[in-house]
């Protein structure tokens, strides 16, 4: 068995200092990619109750290609990081091939410097204890997983699925038409939710997992169509049902179990030994979130309106589709249209930052490390010749028009379409090297312009369709592949369930 490298507790020190002069974008070109993304977000919101169908249709977990399930271990692995709600901390991975191992590269959307360092310390500790496994400590592995992933994950857990299954259980038994069998279920899962709620580690580790293992039971009983049937009930666009909620909350708390054994059953995959033996852990610090792209010179300019806006995108079409496209814009003012624009240019939050998934696709790209070689892209640079960047969560429309745009081979996650207003493209350097045979900043120029194309048309289509395009939840995470015969939770053993249980009771676990 080769040894395991761990590095020290501090990220890699900075290459240059004193710190790299940077080439800014030029104003035209940010306000020509800003501006339709602006457009396009009112438009959006003014269209909100006319929501898009979900898309991503998901694959049968128990027909996945070596590849899919290569993209569902990655994907865990990064959901496991993602330990806060609001997209700070949305989480990319990719594994490396290097001569002497896999290297993990990781970096996260607006993560402080310190909490990258203790992600990089739980992903090592992780690997490590999945390392560790054998046929038969697979359930002891998985709880010790499990309990590792709970805590690391406390406050996302306690806030966002315990106290939401607590408080929308108790919303659903307000409905008059409950059955006594679904009653009962309800009040269970309430009472469980309210015992999880615990200020102790160990005990919060053990009723989480007790609340997991009933809903997973829940959901294979023949009283989980009501369930699903009242969560479908509603229209998409209505707010606020709890039977939703519910559903919501119950699929991602789960989703910690499947992610636990999904890391673990990954130990088992031949072939896939070297994640996990010969590994190390790189981590990427997180972008500077910049200032308000359309404050320029230091001073607010005029927020723009959509006629300004269409106006200025006038090079997409002819004159004729120009005033339609006017025409369509102001049938929308009676949605605010143009105060929404206003209120997103202002918005104090609109500073943009690059997303995780572009931070690890730019280190490889510019990757000078001597062990990367040349043609850093190339599928044998990449573990198992996958050329992949997983993600805690989807990506989102702007990560997705970026990767369509570079086209060099490299794969994300399917779209979830949300757009996000904070989206920049990545630094780029007076002395940085040509990539590609082009100078950086011709090569983000390009990309950009992609971008825009694609962002324009877009703009358009919603403001003629006014349908917007986005979902509420925009990580399906619960799932990256759905498994078989529509229950939340796959076809774990009982016995092994049980095993798992009396290990988290343990209390002498977190020690380890
Ligand atoms: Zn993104």
């Amino acid at each position: 068995m080769a040894s395991l490298r761990r590095d020290g507790p501090r990220l890699p020190p900075r290459r240059h200092t004193p710190p790299r002069d940077l080439i800014g974008v030029k104003g035209k070109l940010r306000r020509r990619f800003y501006e339709p993304i602006l457009l396009l977000s009112a438009a959006n919101e003014a269209c909100c109750n006319k929501l898009a169908p979900q898309i991503e249709p998901l694959a049968d977990r128990n027909n996945l290609t070596t590849e899919q399930l290569y993209h569902n271990y990655i994907n865990k692995l990064a959901q496991v990081c993602d330990i806060k709600s609001g997209g700070s901390y949305v989480t990319a991975i990719a594994a490396l091939q290097r001569p002497d191992g896999v290297e993990y590269r990781i970096a996260s959307n607006l993560r402080k410097e310190i909490e990258v360092v203790r992600m990089k310390e739980f992903v090592e500790d992780l690997l490590s204890t999945i390392c560790a496994c054998t046929d038969e400590t697979t359930n002891i592995v998985t709880a010790k997983v499990l309990s590792k992933v709970i805590l690391f994950n406390k406050a996302r857990l306690r806030s966002s699925y315990v106290d939401r299954l607590a408080e929308h259980s108790s919303a659903c038994l307000n409905t008059s038409d409950l059955t006594p069998v679904v009653r009962e279920k309800l009040t269970e899962v309430q009472k469980l939710a309210t015992d999880a709620k615990t200020p102790d580690a160990a005990a919060f580790i053990h009723r989480c997992f007790l609340l997991m293992k009933y809903i997973g039971k829940l959901s294979r009983s023949s009283a989980y169509r009501v369930f699903r049937d009242k969560a479908n009930a509603n229209p998409p666009g209505v707010k606020d049902c709890p039977w939703r909620e519910l559903r919501h909350a119950a699929r991602r708390l789960l989703s910690y179990l499947e992610a636990a054994q999904t890391l673990v059953e990954a130990r088992f995959i031949a072939g896939w030994e070297p994640l996990f033996y010969d590994f190390t852990v790189t981590a990427i610090r997180s972008s500077q979130a910049e200032t308000n792209p359309m404050i320029a010179g230091g001073s607010p300019t005029a927020s723009p309106t959509a006629a300004q806006i269409l106006n200025r995108m006038s090079s997409s079409c002819t004159p004729t589709q120009l005033a339609e496209h006017h025409e369509n814009a102001n049938d929308l003012q009676r949605f605010d249209l143009d105060l929404l624009i206003q209120k997103q240019c202002q918005r104090p939050t609109f500073c943009p930052y690059v997303h995780a998934e572009v931070l690890v696709h730019e280190s490889i790209v510019t990757d000078t490390n001597p062990a990367a070689g040349a043609d850093t892209l190339h599928a044998s640079k990449f573990f198992g010749n996958f050329r992949y960047i997983g993600a805690s969560k989807p990506t989102c429309r702007l990560c997705e028009y970026y990767f369509l745009a570079v086209a060099d081979g490299i794969r994300v996650r399917n779209s979830h379409r949300n757009l996000y207003l904070n989206w920049r493209a990545p630094n780029v350097y007076v002395d940085q090297a040509p990539i590609g045979g082009q100078t950086a900043e011709r090569r983000r120029e390009d990309i950009l312009n992609k971008m825009t194309a694609r962002i324009r048309s877009d703009a358009f289509r919603t403001l003629s369709d006014k349908v917007a395009e986005r979902k509420k939840h925009d990580s399906n995470t619960s799932q990256t592949y759905k498994h078989g015969g529509g229950s939340l939770l796959n076809s774990q053993p009982d016995d092994d369930l049980e095993d798992i249980e009396s290990t988290l009771a343990d209390t002498h676990l977190y020690n380890d």
